[in-house]
Formats: structure tokens, C-alpha cells, sequence
């Protein structure tokens, strides 16, 4: 597992191999970037889009948060990350393609479906997307049609729908 110190030294790794073999790429990018797609991905550390896809840098617009989540657009000046990211990709980016990227044996999406947070308090969990703040929130019709669909336990969902023995 990667600590701080271990994470300097990649750092460092990168600058001069990595780095110094797309300099040209660092140097273009350097002026604006121009993806022609958006990701929105979980958090989970094994599950890295760029990493995945196989993607330079300057070609994914990412945004990662605990089980994927877009929640509904809310034009009230609150700090909505995902859906400012969504605006910045769509009105000044132009990406062409959205892509919500779920995945195995996601725990933020385990949490949602069993309830796991349901009526902790903010900072144990309940002000998590897995808590009841938004995959329960009143008119969010998007959590019961997940919990209906998900009558089995979660157990079966998961192999049903993830399937394998790998996060991905
Ligand atoms: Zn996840």
C-alpha cells in the first residue's frame, strides 16, 4: 500500500520517465485541454478510469465520488460538484460522450442498497451518498426504482449484475 513516502517517490518516478516521454503531450496540454469524453466514476481506489481505459492525459474529463452518483440538478448556488462538472464539460469543454462508469463489488453502492447509513448523523456515515441524504431523498425517484429492481438481497444483485470476481 502507497503512504505518503511511497507516493513522493512515484512522483518523482513520473518526472523523470513518465513525464519526460510526453513532454510534448505536457507541452500541448499546457496551453488547454479538449476531451472528447467525461467520466464519471466511484471513488474506489481500484478503479481508476484512466487507468482502465487506457487514456492519456488530456483525454478524459473525470469525476469520481462515492458510488458514481449524479444527483439531480439543483440550480439553488449550493456547491454541487457533479453538476458543475457536468456544465463546465458540456458548455465549455463540448465533450461529445458522458459516460457513468459503476462497477464489482462497489461498497458505496452496497451501502445505498442495504441501508447501511440510513439515520446516522452527518459524519457517520449518513452525510455519505450511501446514507439516506440522497439515494432517499423525497421526489428522488432515482433510489427506490435502484432499491425495487434490487428486491433480492444484495448479495445476488451483485453477482447478477457485476458478475465476476474482479472489481471491474
Ligand atoms: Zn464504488
Amino acid at each position: 500500500m502507497a503512504d505518503f513516502h511511497t507516493l513522493l517517490e512515484g512522483y518523482h518516478r513520473f518526472r523523470e520517465s513518465g513525464w519526460s516521454a510526453q513532454r510534448e503531450r505536457w507541452s500541448r496540454l499546457a496551453e488547454g485541454q479538449s476531451p472528447k469524453v467525461m467520466i464519471i466514476a466511484c471513488s474506489d481506489s481500484r478503479v481508476d478510469p484512466t487507468q482502465i481505459f487506457d487514456a492519456n492525459p488530456g483525454e478524459m474529463f473525470v469525476v469520481r465520488n462515492v458510488a458514481n452518483l449524479v444527483p439531480p440538478y439543483e440550480p439553488d448556488r449550493a456547491y454541487h460538484g457533479v453538476s458543475a462538472a457536468l456544465e463546465f464539460a458540456v458548455t465549455q469543454l463540448l465533450v461529445e460522450e458522458i459516460i457513468v462508469m459503476g462497477h464489482g463489488f462497489c461498497g458505496g453502492c452496497a451501502a445505498a442498497l442495504t441501508g447501511q447509513f440510513a439515520g446516522t448523523a452527518p459524519g457517520e456515515g449518513g452525510s455519505s451518498p450511501a446514507g439516506s441524504t440522497c439515494w432517499e431523498k423525497p421526489g428522488n425517484e432515482f433510489g427506490p426504482s435502484i432499491r425495487s429492481w434490487t428486491a433480492p438481497p444484495f448479495a445476488q444483485w451483485s453477482s447478477k449484475a457485476c458478475g465476476s470476481a474482479s472489481p471491474i
